[in-house]
């Protein structure tokens, strides 16, 4: 996808691309309210070895371009948070300002690419402002293009308003569907121009997560040969993190353990909703199992459980039926990097080798989920099975089809024509039609509530590509409320009817969403 009419933008003609030069550090003084959060450094408390502080470099005159009130709550912020003058969140939000306690820095990590060892990476675009001690618990806030960092490579430092609303709408999208994901409270805009392939403007997401470690954080140091680094870094993860891995005999295998099993069944959340990550390095895997780093991504439109969302990944390493295959491959990574700490290979490859289960176990409970069945049976997966080779034949769109499945009639001499005319081979359809409904005869399934089950699980609304260009559009244009309006809906992903939702947001895309092209920049 690339930018729109950029000459639109007010204000754009009396700005210039960035350089060193011309940009202002922020260095005013905290600002002091009683109504912003309490913040805890407990990253700081690593050392500097993990991290470099540095202020953010704000955004020229910003704008709202869009918030989440729904992540706003999650954080305990007041109502007005966006608008108070005390609070400036404006200027916070695009790193011109920072309240009382925030102690920005970028962390160090590295990790493999595309399957190929990187080296040093690190926060190059994102600034991690600090904990914040909310209500139900304790969050990171990170600013995403807030500037250079010493990890910025050849980068700018910056985020396009393009990929910043990409971010921003999936992360609320995926929590709408029940999916493990960092959060997005807000986003800020600016016409500072920044150069990607064509000139394009800059905007800032401030993003929410329990934690943003990633496992290329432990490559880092295990790749350094820092093993008490390692260990202090597998320490504060547990700690703060996953404190039941403590109780464990072998804490790190414990540790081990459980990224593992989050992993899996994050694997599992994606293919159900039909999801495509786009770029899963081992630096975009989260060790709590969060969907993180929104770049890429897609989800499925007709099926092709070969679709490759990433325009840049010309191997297809990152197709959406690879994924579970690579969350492994991952995790391998993982385990290498925490060798020291679990000084037992096999150990390791034991604790790996629980992942295939995990995940399977999942998978067939969310697939058992989206096609209404009650209790697990013999037989299940090759039910499962044969509709999705039906599917893939026919490329029948995703999300349509198991919507549609949940108005499945087991009614003598029903056709179930809304499900069925999704398919090129009707009479193909037909015959797994039977074997479905002798399924559900089975367990003595009712249709009406097996429909309500079903809509539970088979979202209505997904963030498909053409839903986010149209807004991104619009909002290059200076309109936000479309984007605000797409929210709104895909925080209800399983709603009839949520507000504000339109006929055409559950419906087939439409034929220029295949001229779309997302590829890794951002
Ligand atoms: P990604 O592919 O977005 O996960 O990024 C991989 C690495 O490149 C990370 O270290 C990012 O911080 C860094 N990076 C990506 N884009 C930029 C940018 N525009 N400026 C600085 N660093 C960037
Ligand atoms: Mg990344």
């Amino acid at each position: 996808m690339r930018g729109g009419p950029l000459a639109t933008l007010p204000g754009m003609d009396r700005l210039t691309a960035e350089d060193d030069t011309t940009m202002r550090a922020q260095t005013d003084a905290p600002l002091v309210s009683a109504h912003a959060p309490a913040w805890r450094n407990r990253f700081h408390a690593l050392g500097p070895a993990f991290y470099t502080e540095l202020p953010a470099r704000g955004l020229p005159d910003p704008h709202w371009v869009a918030r989440s009130d729904d992540c706003a709550r999650l954080l305990g912020l007041p109502d007005d948070w966006a608008e108070r003058p005390d609070l400036q969140a404006l200027q916070v939000f695009s790193g011109n300002a920072t309240w009382a306690g925030m102690r920005p820095l970028a962390s160090v990590y590295s990790g493999h690419q595309f399957g190929v060892w990187a080296g040093q990476l690190g926060d190059g675009r994102a600034l991690w402002l600090g904990e914040v001690d909310a209500p139900s618990g304790t969050f990171e806030l990170q600013l995403k293009g807030a500037g250079k960092t010493p990890y910025s490579r050849m980068g700018d430092g910056r985020a396009v308003l393009r990929s910043s609303i990409r971010e921003f709408l999936c992360s609320e999208a995926m929590h709408g569907l029940g999916i493990p994901t960092t959060r997005a409270l807000c986003i800020t805009g600016s016409a500072l121009p920044v150069r990607r392939e064509t000139l394009e403007t800059a905007a800032v997401v401030t993003r929410v997560a329990e934690s943003f470690i990633r496992f290329g954080h432990f490559e880092h140091f295990a790749h350094h040969g820092q093993p008490e680094a390692l260990r202090q870094l597998a320490d504060f993860v547990i700690d703060h993190h996953l404190p039941a891995c403590r109780d464990a005999e072998q804490p790190y295998h414990a540790l081990l353990g459980e990224v593992t099993r989050r992993t899996a069944r994050l694997m599992a959340d994606w293919q159900s909703v039909g999801f495509c990550h786009g770029v899963m390095n081992t630096d975009n895997m989260s060790i709590l199992g969060l969907t993180i780093d929104y770049g890429p991504y897609g989800f499925l439109d007709a099926f092709d459980p070969g679709h490759i969302c990433n325009h840049s990944d010309e191997q297809g390493r990152y197709a959406w039926a690879r994924q579970p295959q690579i969350g492994l491959w991952n995790l391998h990574a993982l385990a290498q990097a925490l060798l020291p700490l679990i000084g037992d290979g096999d150990a390791a490859l034991a604790i790996l080798e629980t992942y295939k289960s995990v995940f399977m176990d999942a998978l067939l409970a969310r697939w058992r989920a989206k096609l209404g069945l009650a209790a697990a049976e013999e037989g299940d997966h090759e039910l499962i099975d044969a509709l999705l080779r039906r599917m893939a034949t026919d490329r029948v769109d995703y999300t349509l089809a198991f919507r549609r499945l949940a108005s499945f009639s087991t009614a003598d001499g029903a056709r179930n024509d809304a499900m069925r005319d999704l398919f090129i081979d009707r009479a193909g359809f037909d015959a797994w039609a039977r074997g479905y409904a002798e399924r559900l005869a089975h367990e003595a399934s009712i249709d009406a509530e097996r429909a309500l089950r079903m809509n539970r699980a088979n979202p209505k609304f997904v963030l498909r590509n053409h839903l986010a260009e149209t807004a991104i559009r619009r909002a290059t244009e200076g309109e936000f409320g479309e984007m605000d309006r797409l929210l709104k809906v895909l925080q209800r992903p399983y709603d009839e009817h949520p507000p504000g939702a339109t006929d055409a947001d559950a419906g087939f895309p439409p034929e220029w969403a295949q001229t779309i092209e997302v590829s890794c920049s951002s």
